[in-house]
């Protein structure tokens, strides 16, 4: 099946040195994906409806009342969530939403918060504010410890209030089994949190119900990262928690009753959601939803499947890459594929893969340090030696790898163009002229285009 035409900007021409343009090969789907076709289709017959919700009597503004609580319904259902029972936040994106409960969440003073080395600073730095955090430490091939977990768990017993873990690692694309630590999570008393920012993008996630022992409480995710790239976040959650304490934002849309004394909050969902929502964003985020139905789990599966496999094999044929990660095959993983070629640095393969192929990938640490230092195997000496110099203004040569990351619009045509890209840079066949910005540390090269405005208007 070709997905790609079900995605916007598939045919986009960007400049690569020597002039002349290629078709942009986007491999950066973990950061944020373009839109699907249905998506913009959905936002643009919405515009003309468009009017603020909850508050209005015009049929407008009726009509998009209706539309942001079905979105609701639309993204309950998708995660298997009573739409009836559970609690749906509209929220920014992933950050947001974890923000949210660790904001929201009454943490008792001693309350532990188990995460693990694998997390987005996204879901890590928020716990910190709020609770001790005990972090679990991975493997040398990056997966996290069960036993490790476990013990934790023992440890810290009667004092556990969240497990906060990542479904699926936007580094190595490791899936974790969020199943079985929901059950241990929960017969030691406490909840579990998933951050399901690259997880439901790519497999089917369902909370299950509260009453089955394996279910999830929280779920965070984005509409950025799944074709509906217009401003919305989700946090599913339980509804208990949110029925006592007072909102995380306070102001318009999450009051009854204002007097000079007294405030009295409005039932949920709205009372944790201060403010007029993303309206727009909600509507595209079910509309993508609908697409990803429409398309099915098999066939979005065996895609990005079947592109991994390819990427995998074709890039750890090449002399001296280091791919992280386990092989597809060896233990569930997404189309994420974090690697190294040789000792250069990533800034710089990115670089050229950018300015002569024409191959959009990301590289650095993903905002997961802690995870990219163990997988890198940076010791605590070399790790400070390297915060100091990055403290000093200096980003030169800092710890990393450079990271490819599979969608629905990529083809076996992109993948077979990256391995010869990479084949090219690992044999030293790429020009001259990369000079280091240490100040952000990327490299740029002097010939590359920077006239953006020649291509877009902004
Ligand atoms: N968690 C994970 C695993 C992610 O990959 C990301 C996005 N890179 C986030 C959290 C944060 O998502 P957002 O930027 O949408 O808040």
């Amino acid at each position: 099946m070709d997905l790609s035409r079900r995605v916007l900007g598939t045919s986009t021409a960007v400049p690569v040195l020597g002039g002349g343009t290629r078709r942009f090969a986007n491999f950066d789907h973990a950061a944020s994906t373009p839109p699907f076709a249905a998506v913009l289709r959905a936002v643009g017959e919405f515009s003309a409806w468009y009017a603020n919700v909850h508050r209005g009597t015009g049929f407008k503004s009726r009509l998009s009342s209706w539309a942001y609580d079905e979105a609701r319904r639309t993204v309950l259902r998708f995660v298997g969530a009573d739409p009836d029972r559970a609690l749906a936040v509209f929220t920014r994106n992933t950050t947001e939403a974890i923000n949210h409960v660790a904001q929201r969440l009454a943490f008792a003073p001693g309350s532990v918060v188990i995460t693990t080395e694998m997390e987005h600073h996204s879901n890590e730095l928020p716990w910190r504010r709020v609770a001790r955090v005990v972090r679990v430490p991975v493997d040398a091939h990056g997966a996290v410890d069960d036993d490790a977990l476990r013990r934790a768990l023992r440890d810290h017993h009667g004092r556990v209030a969240l497990v906060a873990v990542c479904g699926a690692s936007n580094v190595t694309g490791m899936v974790n089994p969020v199943h079985r630590w929901a059950r241990w999570a929960h017969e030691a008393g406490a909840r579990i949190l998933v951050d399901a920012a690259q997880l439901v993008p790519h497999r089917p996630v369902d909370v299950r119900a509260p009453d089955d022992p394996e279910h999830l409480d929280f779920l965070a995710f984005s509409a950025h990262k799944m074709y509906a790239p217009f401003g919305t976040g989700v946090l599913v959650a339980p509804r208990e928690p949110f029925l006592v304490g007072e909102p995380r934002l306070v102001g318009g849309g999450t009051v009854d009753v204002v007097d000079p004394e007294r405030v009295v909050y409005t039932a949920l969902p709205d009372r944790e959601e201060a403010g007029t929502p993303c309206i727009v964003g909600a509507v595209a985020l079910a509309a993508a939803m609908r697409e990803y139905q429409d398309i099915g789990w098999p066939a979005i599966i065996q895609h990005e499947d079947a592109l991994t496999r390819q990427a995998y094999a074709g890039l750890t044929a090449i002399p001296g890459v280091r791919v992280f990660g386990p092989a597809p095959g060896a233990g569930e993983r997404l189309g994420v594929i974090a690697f190294n070629v040789g000792s250069m640095s990533h800034a710089l393969v990115a670089a050229i893969l950018s300015d002569e192929w024409g191959i959009g990938t990301r590289s650095g640490c993903f905002c997961a340090q802690l995870y990219v230092k163990a997988l890198l195997g940076i010791d605590e000496p070399a790790a400070l030696a390297f915060e100091e110099r990055l403290l000093g203004g200096d980003r030169s040569d800092l710890p990393g790898a450079v990271r490819a990351s599979i969608g629905l619009d990529n083809t076996e045509d992109d993948v077979r163009r990256l391995v010869e890209a990479v084949r090219a840079i690992a044999g030293g066949r790429y020009r001259d002229g990369y000079a280091l910005d240490a100040a952000h540390g990327e490299y740029v090269h002097a010939a590359a285009c920077a006239d953006y405005g020649a291509w877009f208007q902004a």
